[in-house]
């Protein structure tokens, strides 16, 4: 499993220091996951004021 991050993002930038291994970065319209170093830690949705990061199987 990794977590994925919706439409819901807004681009607050919180989420990006509070991964572990920086499997988030700044895309065009919202941020992303990359599925191949995310370690579905969670943390990212923990800190994420609109709940955007989602697990996905
Ligand atoms: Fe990073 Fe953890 Fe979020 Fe995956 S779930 S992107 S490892 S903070
Ligand atoms: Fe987007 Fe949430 Fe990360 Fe902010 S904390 S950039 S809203 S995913």
């Amino acid at each position: 499993m990794t977590y994925e991050i919706t439409d819901e993002c807004i681009s607050c930038g919180v989420c990006i220091d509070e991964c572990p291994v920086e499997a988030i970065s700044e895309g065009e319209d919202k941020y992303e996951i990359d599925p191949e170093l995310c370690t579905d830690c969670g943390s990212c949705a923990d800190v994420c004021p609109v709940e955007a990061p989602v697990p996905v199987e």
